[in-house]
């Protein structure tokens, strides 16, 4: 009875860990995967820090998602640290180059979706790169 009781407690402790720390959303996430080659995907740029890859469902002639390689779930998770700072200002400033290697040369937009009401599928922070088209604002 004693170890059962322990046992349950272990078990219940290493959830509670688990999902206090993000480990279980990180070990589901699609682009996690998509970042460590587990699962393949059109890559058009990779550093160390970053990856851009073509999206599933385009919604442009050109539609690439950029996202960092280590799992932060939406904008709002973005911290104040020297790290992330770092992170997202390489991401933005790669950004520009992508565009320009994908010969995005007439503009293009860039969209995040962030949270519920931004229709964020993906839990991953990422950044569409839309181009080849004229844009409609305002958008859905
Ligand atoms: P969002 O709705 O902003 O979270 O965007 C998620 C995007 O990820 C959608 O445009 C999907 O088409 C795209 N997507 C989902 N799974 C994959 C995948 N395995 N490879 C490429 N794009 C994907």
């Amino acid at each position: 009875m004693l170890f059962t009781s322990l046992y349950i407690g272990v078990i219940w402790f290493t959830i509670l860990f688990c999902r206090r720390w993000g480990t279980i959303e990180k070990m589901d996430c699609i682009f996690c995967k998509i970042a460590n080659g587990e699962i393949p995907a059109d890559v058009v740029y990779e550093d160390d820090v970053i990856l851009a890859f073509r999206d599933l469902a385009p919604q442009a002639p050109v539609h690439v998602l950029i996202i960092p390689k280590e799992h932060i779930a939406t904008l709002d998770d973005v911290e104040c640290s020297d790290e992330h700072r770092e992170l997202m200002g390489h991401l933005m400033v790669k950004t520009g180059e992508i565009a320009e290697l994908l010969g995005l040369k007439n503009g293009y937009r860039l969209v995040n979706n962030c949270g519920e009401d931004g229709m964020q599928t993906v839990k991953h922070i990422h950044f569409h790169l839309l181009g080849g088209r004229k844009m409609g604002w305002p958008p859905g």
